[in-house]
């Protein structure tokens, strides 16, 4: 698939391109490769903060928590707690930064599929409210001094998002199927649990508003069901994340205006139809914050023309700090941040560094003939790349830096051999 040139909408929102030179919150790329060195995750501030603005705009009484797994860091929640956001986790590793942040348990929402007794311990410590997603996690929860929960549901809906990041379907491994649902909302009241609600987090990376509106449809009949079996019915309805942003120019999501919208326009259309209370809105946004906010930046290397079809430009990272293009087939563009305002020609294949035939950034891009010691930028990748990020080959993962007003801040220092060698014994 050949991506287009880089348009607007892929950059965050203060990137200028002056004299060839690509530059986000005022600071040249150029500079901050020379500063920082690469590969570098540059995350723009004002991208994020916009971000999270328009999700309070369109949504001023929900709980608004950052889904912390899009890129797991101190400063990104602190900066999200600002602007009155909480966190969604789903790890104890995620759970300790939130608490690092200063965000209170009671904006913690944690998640997770099998959680440990510690995990669950550490969110009934902090009075978070954790996302019950197993009937055998009762006991423990109750165990473990949890107070607070919501149960997570399964409501069997297919997104239209790639397998790999869709969870609501029936035979996910997240949530619990609707009947065991009811019992394990029924089994936390007995144990003097407060269930506040149920959880649905129907996928990643969604384009298309219609599986959203059908998850809330659904939500509000199989609220009417709890009323109906349980005398109980949920006060607070937590959708997840799951809005998608653009990688390259053919994606083009809703806006999180038109998102939520949609969400809580449906959310008080289905609840008055079955005459339920109107919930609490939590809405747990990842990749729609931070994800259009980071740009990658990587040193050319070697450019090698591999046959008639195939010209590969080798950056030096790649799966190391950005497997989603290997996991999911997941698409980018790209464009040279020295030579920005230069015509592509030529259609090229990013390779990264690992000794590994799948660790190609992106298949074909048209860019202008790159030479080693070019800054290629990819655009769109703030969110689930350095966050999957791994040392294969002994790989040190990159930095990320936050810039506004032409300053940068270093938010993730870059890996070391030394930190790698720390691990090794014997
Ligand atoms: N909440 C839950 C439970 C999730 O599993 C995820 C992502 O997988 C999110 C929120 C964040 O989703 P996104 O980054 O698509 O907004």
């Amino acid at each position: 698939m050949q991506n287009g040139p880089v348009t607007n909408e892929l950059l965050p929102v203060s990137a200028a391109i002056e004299g060839g030179v690509l530059s986000v919150g005022g600071a040249p790329l150029p500079r901050l490769a020379e500063e920082h060195g690469t590969p570098l995750v540059v995350y723009c501030e004002r991208t994020i903060r916009e971000a999270a603005r328009a999700y309070r705009e369109a949504a001023p009484d929900a709980l608004l928590v950052y889904g912390t797994k899009a890129f797991p860091n101190v400063a990104i929640l602190r900066l999200l707690a600002e602007e009155g956001f909480g966190a969604d986790v789903s790890s104890g590793g995620e759970l300790e930064l939130a608490r690092r942040a200063g965000i209170p348990g009671e904006r913690i929402v944690v998640h997770g599929n099998n959680k440990g007794d510690d995990e669950l311990a550490a969110a009934a410590r902090l009075g978070a409210l954790v996302a019950v997603d197993a009937l055998d996690e009762i006991e423990r929860a109750v165990a473990a001094g949890v107070r607070r929960a919501l149960v997570r549901v399964t409501p069997g809906i297919e997104a239209d998002t790639h397998e790999a990041i869709r969870t609501a379907h029936h035979g996910s491994k997240f949530g619990l199927p609707p009947h065991d649902a009811i019992a394990a909302i029924g089994a936390l009241r007995d144990a003097g649990v407060d269930v506040e609600g149920v959880h649905v987090h129907i996928g990643s990376q969604l384009l298309h508003l219609r599986a959203a509106g059908m998850t809330v449809e659904w939500l509000a009949l199989f609220s009417a069901r709890c009323r109906a079996e349980l005398d109980w019915t949920p006060r607070t309805i937590d959708l997840g994340g799951g809005l998608g942003v653009a990688h390259v120019p053919d994606e083009a999501p809703p806006s999180i205006a038109e998102f939520v919208a949609a969400v809580s326009g449906e959310l008080a259309r289905a609840w008055a139809l079955e005459r339920l209370e109107p919930p609490r809105l939590v809405l747990e946004p990842g990749r729609s914050l931070v994800g259009r906010a980071g740009v990658t930046v990587y040193r050319v290397g070697s450019i090698k023309r591999a046959s008639e079809a195939t010209t590969y430009v080798a950056v030096d990272g790649g799966l190391s700090d950005n497997p989603r293009p290997a996991l999911y087939g997941a698409r980018y563009a790209a464009l040279l941040a020295n030579r920005a305002d230069e015509e592509p020609g030529e259609a090229y294949a990013v390779a990264g560094r690992h000794c590994e035939s799948g660790d190609l950034l992106i298949e074909r891009v048209p860019l202008p003939e790159p030479r080693r010691g070019d800054l290629l930028a990819i655009p769109a990748t703030g969110a689930y790349t350095l966050a999957m990020g791994s040392n294969y080959n002994a790989v040190p993962r990159p930095a990320a830096v936050l810039v506004a007003d032409g300053a940068a801040r270093t938010i993730r220092r870059r890996e070391t051999m030394d930190d790698l060698l720390a691990l090794e014994q014997g």
